[in-house]
């Protein structure tokens, strides 16, 4: 009976690991909860190391061998668990973008520029190195705000690219967003397009869907910018494939816009940039007062990952 109920914990603690997993690899609205979830997984880690070493003991004598086996197994997936999210938790805290942010600012030959002053043809100005920061928002619209309030405090000129038919948040969600910044001078709103996915894969009906999105974005706010975004479909083949004609629609694609340089933490904890090498977000961010001045950086920010860290710093 104790080992059936031993057993029950066990698979259940496994279980809940599984399925957040599962919830962060689809990204469903709740996953950026998971992220607010960050700070604590170690303590919840080491609960969990606390509940299996009373079940199953491995150090010691466990009258089964296959369960004692399984035990030591878990001990090494929730270890490897533990190191990943202490290492996302250090890196994607909002502490440390603020952190850059307050760099750039300290630098006078950092400059960022407002999305208003683009256009297809930027090239930077030779005396300064020139910073576009874009913010993709896949997710929850709920993390955005935090990080929009952050840069409408400092002052910074960025974009956020919302989609208007996304599975995990809906359009009507961002529209009191964007009424409270679009008297904002600083801040710019795009079109975060995924519109070959909206419509079923289908690149012939992609894009309609896509004009029929932009029209329904601008009923609202009148975008100049548009990014893709990322998954299986490649949305970004209406452009590269040249299926929609962005200049009949006066729109320019963000890819488009001349850059030197590109940062992204699109590759989550894959710490690897073609200029940048190996190394973290922070330390690729960081390289940026290092550039020689006429470079122009775009930066590429996903609000849904980023937190406001707690203890770890
Ligand atoms: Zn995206």
């Amino acid at each position: 009976m104790v080992s059936a109920i031993l057993l029950a914990i066990y698979f259940l603690s496994i279980g809940s690991h599984l399925l957040l997993w599962f919830v962060y690899v689809r990204q469903y609205r709740f996953a950026s909860l998971i992220f607010d979830l960050l700070p604590f997984y170690p303590i919840f880690i080491f609960l969990y190391l606390i509940i299996q070493l009373v079940i199953f003991n491995p150090i010691g004598s466990s009258s089964n061998a296959l369960l004692r086996l399984s035990g030591i197994v878990y001990y090494i997936i929730v270890m490897f668990q533990l190191v990943v999210f202490y290492n996302w938790a250090r890196i994607y805290s909002i502490r440390n973008y603020e952190l850059f942010l307050n760099d750039i600012r300290d630098h006078s030959n950092l400059r960022i520029m407002n999305w208003n002053e683009i256009d297809g043809d930027l090239s930077g100005n030779p005396e300064l190195v020139t910073i576009i920061i874009r913010h993709d928002v896949d997710i929850n619209p709920s993390r955005t705000k935090k990080m929009l309030e952050l840069e409408n405090s400092m002052n910074i000129d960025s974009c956020y690219f919302f989609r208007v038919k996304a599975t995990t948040y809906k359009f009507d969600e961002i529209l009191p967003l964007i009424e409270n910044y679009r008297k904002s001078n600083e801040i710019t709103f795009g079109f975060h397009y995924a519109s070959v996915t909206n419509a079923g894969g289908s690149l012939e009906k992609a894009p309609s869907v896509f004009k029929q999105e932009v029209t329904e974005f601008r009923e609202f706010y009148n975008i100049r910018f548009v990014a893709g975004h990322g998954d299986k479909n490649r949305n970004r083949r209406l452009i590269t494939e040249n299926l929609v004609n962005l200049e009949e629609l006066n729109l320019v694609s963000a890819y488009d816009l001349y850059k030197t340089h590109y940062i992204s933490e699109a590759g989550g904890l894959r710490k690897v940039s073609e200029q940048f090498g190996s190394t973290n977000i922070n330390a690729q961010l960081n390289q940026i007062k290092h550039l020689d001045n006429g470079s122009v950086v775009q930066i590429l920010i996903h609000p849904d990952w980023w937190f406001k860290h707690i203890w770890i710093r």
